[in-house]
């Protein structure tokens, strides 16, 4: 039995989503960034968007 104290528990766990030429990524979370049309720059995004989720 878990304890569920702190709200850590929240994954971030992102997927990108391509559209045609664009890429969108989403998080597990319900965060989700602008479609892009370069995949680095999607990742970079949801990567930052960890980052502070994971921070805050
Ligand atoms: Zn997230």
């Amino acid at each position: 039995m878990h304890e569920a104290s702190q709200n850590d528990q929240v994954r971030h766990e992102v997927t990108l989503n391509e559209r045609g030429p664009f890429v969108a990524p989403r998080c597990s979370c319900g965060w989700y960034g602008p479609a892009r049309r370069s995949r680095p720059l999607a990742r970079d995004e949801a990567a930052a968007h960890t980052a502070t989720a994971r921070s805050a």
